[in-house]
């Protein structure tokens, strides 16, 4: 029977893959959760565009159709009770709260202050709260963005590259491409004023279009960070594969943008996948969901209460994020014992055995969680990207060794 620190792992019932850790046995053995520092906040279910790789709408898990279109006053307040709760509990010096949807902008400009400014009235007296927003910009204009602005919101777009990379799957319902929406708010955040709110982009991997005119659209807009997501897929629902690429195409895109990144006299832009990547290989720790074994400490409160694990698991099975938790009846320390949460703060010990004997696995981390499923296997599984995980990583270590030894070489240590 497998072990997790030295604690029996029990069968996993088909339909709660997570359930496969013994929780209270984790506790009895001293492992202490990390307190939650973000929660994402669901203040919109529907989304006014209709991108084909989306993970809320196109995935197995449907939830979003019997929940509340949008968030209620009574919700996102005890929302903000329960994270001030929470900070206070754990003596939290910040946390974040991260509005999101669907399109979280479809909430509208007056419920938007008004809940911002709720949470800001909970955590007055308490620690700091950042708050950022995700959105796809469509609706980001200049009334949105003063309001947000002034209330101290960061804001991340969703970005994937050119008009014609970007309008190849982030399209309106009718089909129509939005990358002329979002260039417009973009240029309204960068141009002036708004500057300091902008968190930065968000783009999806594609391996089909060039990288390196995608990697220069978006550094066009000068972000402050770029996030580089692998579709979500799962061993049931493979990655699209290009029709004549190799076995890796997703590490061969992201390998030709590091070239370009990590070679730069100067540096263009802070990526977070391989800024961890090279913390990671340099012996530090990440942040990104992506790779690496540090505590995830991310919770989500839906538009009815309830409160459920990172999102991305919609992308593996109906339910996959579910807790039977909701802010109504239970605080956020409640999610802390959930094996969905335990699993992702255990690092090593709740990878399975082919990641566990990789070498490469403490940089790696068995890649995104909701990448590992496999119908029946749970999540104990290397991510469906591991071939192109082991490619990339391997790349950029031997980048980085070579540097270190010409260092070495010209130092004549
Ligand atoms: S490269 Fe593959 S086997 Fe190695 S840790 Fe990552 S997912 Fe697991």
């Amino acid at each position: 029977m497998p072990k997790a620190l030295g604690i029996p792992i029990v069968q996993a019932p088909p339909a709660w893959p997570h359930r496969a850790l013994d929780v209270d046995a984790l506790r009895a053995s001293g492992w202490r959760p990390s307190p939650f520092r973000d929660v994402v906040l669901k203040v919109h279910q529907r989304c006014n565009l209709a991108c084909e790789y989306c993970y809320v709408y196109t995935k197995p898990d449907q939830s979003w159709r019997g929940r509340p279109t949008v968030m209620e006053r009574e919700t996102w307040r005890a929302a903000a009770a329960r994270m001030a709760e929470h900070a206070a509990a754990h003596d939290l010096t910040s946390m974040r709260l991260i509005l999101h949807g669907g399109e979280p902008l479809l909430a509208g400009v007056a419920r938007l202050g008004a809940l911002i400014d709720d949470f800001r009235a909970a955590f007055d007296g308490a620690c700091r709260l950042d708050i950022q927003m995700q959105t796809n910009g469509v609706l980001l204009d200049e009334t949105m963005l003063s309001a947000l602005h002034v209330r101290g919101v960061r804001i991340g777009v969703s970005l994937d590259g050119t008009a014609a990379d970007n309008d190849r799957h982030r399209r309106r319902p009718d089909g129509r491409g939005s990358h002329a929406d979002v260039d417009r708010a973009l240029r309204l955040l960068i141009g002036g004023r708004y500057q300091d709110a902008f968190a930065g982009l968000l783009c999806t991997v594609d391996p089909e279009i060039d990288p390196i005119e995608c990697y220069e659209a978006l550094l066009a807009y000068r972000p402050p960070t770029v996030d580089l997501l692998l579709p979500h897929a799962n061993w049931a629902d493979p990655p699209p594969r290009p029709s004549g690429a190799g076995p890796t195409p997703y590490a061969d895109w992201l390998i030709a943008i590091f070239d370009r990144w990590y070679a730069a006299p100067r540096r263009e832009v802070g990526i977070r996948l391989f800024d961890d990547l090279l913390a990671l290989i340099l012996g530090g720790s990440g942040r990104s969901e992506q790779l690496g074994l540090s505590p995830v400490a991310v919770v989500v409160v839906e538009s009815d209460g309830a409160i459920e694990l990172v999102d991305s698991l919609k992308s593996a099975y109906p339910g996959a994020c579910e807790t039977g938790l909701t802010i109504f009846a239970d605080p956020l320390d409640a999610a802390l014992n959930h094996p969905g949460v335990v699993a992702r703060q255990i690092g090593t010990e709740a990878l399975g055995e082919t990641c566990r004997s990789c070498p490469v696995h403490r940089v790696c981390g068995a890649g995104h969680y909701a990448h590992r499923y496999r119908p029946g296997g749970g999540f104990r599984n290397p991510t469906v990207y591991c071939a192109d995980m082991l490619k990339l990583i391997g790349h950029a270590e031997r980048r980085v060794d070579s540097d270190i030894r010409r260092l070495r070489a010209g130092r004549g240590s």
